[in-house]
């Protein structure tokens, strides 16, 4: 029996937009300038300037369906409207994420067959060196001030942004698109081998900005404004730019301003009250406001996610700032929003702590297994662990394979039933929540047994003295594999004997699991978005780059 309701309505980005340039047009962009006004802008001029993008792409770049439009952009009005015209018009919109190294940028923009780069003027000095390597790049579209010198012996078109919508229609008749047709791409991180691009449909995006407005997500309403610091080029800034325009939920866009400072003053002059970002982000802009105190008092909530959230950095924020910290994870691979951490109702705040501190609960979208260490799933009892698997309609099922290629699906990222295996290790509570302990690849196995790198790094991290810890996996003759220690003292602080940090650990790791091998480090390596680089730590090691001392 066929259902009565209207199923053949597509879930598209195009619906999206037109709702929120109708039913929230007044609702507001700001992007931070760093002159003395910001640029201000509303959801229905932003909708109406996304209709003279798309007319200007279609008739006087000739794009077609299904070509792919790259961004290199910083969080901006001008980014927003590409998000709404490139995949309503029925193209695919790449966003370029500009910390990659220019290899993997050259390696991405090549595999996606990009045929236009809209690309910011402050960012020219990045893209122009790659042009020469670029083999399908046709035209290159300059949004905003810059040094448009450097483009002078680019055998692509060059055009500027402001130029090229002048004039044009403020309206578009959006194609009827299938909802399962391409909307955007992202390539993930590539911490190993190269980039693999994620293809997300129309359908994929409508049901996940459906999900970032919920009251147990992020659940903002039109008296919040949000203030993506995540950037659009990772994962898409987690859905807020197309979830904002459901709900009218105004945006504050930090343009190239990342820094601790500039984000203090947009927060105490523009008063948003949420924001998202990834924790090292949030730690700097702790230190900032200790040493220059501003007024953050507007902002409610954050979500932090992308990396674990410490505890000490979700306290401080709610003691000190009365910011109320909402930890949550995800990957490129889930859109990202994954799992969030609300925690269960009628507690007090101190016993909200425990679930708090987690990775949090799965959304209804989000289906969730652990496959077990010796096959088989393990048990939501909170101690069993295994490797996170997920499914549902907002998580990835392929990878780009390339034009005219068919998608990859390579055995250790899905399992022969349809699961992303999401290289995420931990353990689930018997209410759902989950708690990650490593990196499937970052477990260290000794004797059979699994030590938790990450845990043995929070523990370090913990220490007055030191300022970062990264644990990797060394081989080893008797246990098979034991964890080699790295650590990076404070500012200031004397470098302490190791065997007094062993001490200092064996307080609440098990004896077993101290590491031996130690080595001081400057820094720890970290990727393009900053997270640990442990690849790098790895390489060194055997490449025998680093000064290891063995206890014992
Ligand atoms: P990316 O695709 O670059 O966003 O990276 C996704 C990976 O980041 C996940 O597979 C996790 O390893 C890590 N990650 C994201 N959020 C968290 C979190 N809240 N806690 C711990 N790891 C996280």
């Amino acid at each position: 029996m066929l259902s009565t309701m209207q199923d053949d309505v597509p879930l598209t980005i195009s619906r999206i937009l037109r709702h929120g340039m109708t039913v929230h047009g007044d609702a507001r962009i700001t992007t931070w300038t760093g002159e003395a006004e910001p640029h201000r802008t509303t959801f229905r001029a932003t909708g109406e300037r996304a209709a003279q993008l798309a007319h200007a792409l279609r008739d006087a770049l000739g794009v077609r369906p299904e070509d792919r439009i790259a961004t290199l952009m910083w969080n901006n009005s001008q980014h927003v409207e590409a998000y709404f015209a490139i995949p309503s018009m029925g193209s695919v919109l790449h966003t370029l994420n500009l910390r990659l190294p220019a290899e993997q940028l050259v390696f991405i923009v090549n595999h996606a067959a990009d045929r236009v780069i809209l690309v910011n003027g402050t960012l020219l000095p990045l893209l122009a060196p790659l042009l020469p390597r670029l083999e399908t790049v046709e035209h290159i579209v300059v949004v905003g001030p810059g040094d448009t010198s450097v483009l002078a012996d680019c055998a692509a078109q060059v055009h500027d942004y402001e130029e090229l919508l002048a004039g044009r229609p403020t309206a578009y008749d959006w194609p009827e698109l299938d909802e399962r047709t391409a909307a955007a791409m992202c390539y993930t991180s590539g911490t190993t081998g190269d980039p693999k691009g994620v293809v997300y449909s129309h359908r994929s995006v409508y049901l996940h900005s459906m999900q970032v407005n919920m009251a147990e997500s992020m659940g903002l309403t039109t008296a919040d404004t949000t203030l993506p610091v995540v950037p659009m080029f990772h994962v898409n800034a987690w859905g807020l730019p197309h979830a904002v325009f459901m709900t009218g939920v105004s945006m504050l866009m930090p343009d190239r301003f990342l820094q601790p400072g500039p984000i203090a003053e947009m927060i105490a002059a523009e008063r948003p009250t949420h924001a998202a970002a990834v924790p090292v982000i949030w730690q700097g802009l702790l230190d900032e406001l200790a040493a220059t105190p501003r007024d953050i008092s507007s902002l409610k909530t954050v979500t932090i996610g992308g990396s674990a959230c410490p505890r000490s950095m979700m306290r401080a924020f709610e003691d000190l700032h009365g910011v109320r910290v909402c930890h949550a994870w995800g990957m490129t691979e889930t859109s990202p929003l994954g799992s969030l951490a609300h925690p269960p109702g009628g507690l007090t705040p101190e016993e909200e702590w425990p679930y708090r501190v987690t990775q949090g609960r799965f959304p209804a979208g989000v289906e969730a297994r652990l496959a077990a260490p010796g096959g088989g799933f393990a048990p939501w009892d909170g101690s069993s662990p295994g490797e996170l698997e997920v499914r549902g309609p907002w998580i990835a099922d392929a990878y780009f394979g390339g034009v005219g290629k068919p998608p990859l699906r390579p055995e250790e990222k899905f399992s022969p039933d349809g699961w992303l295996r999401t290289g995420d290790v931990g353990v689930i509570s018997p209410d759902g929540y989950l708690t990650l302990t490593d990196r499937a690849k970052d477990v260290i196995k000794s004797g059979g047994e699994w030590i938790s790198s990450v845990e043995l790094e929070n523990a370090l991290m913990a220490h007055e003295s030191v300022a970062e810890a990264a644990v990797v996996a060394v081989s080893d003759e008797k246990w098979g594999e034991r964890p080699l220690a790295g650590v990076v003292f404070r500012e200031g602080c004397e470098p302490l004997p190791y065997e007094e940090l062993c001490t200092f650990l064996g307080t609440t790791i098990a004896r077993w699991q101290l590491p031996e091998r130690w080595v001081t480090l400057d820094a720890v390596p970290k990727t393009s978005v900053g997270k640990f680089d442990k690849k790098v730590l790895r390489r060194q090691y055997a490449a025998g780059e680093l000064e290891v001392t063995k206890l014992r």
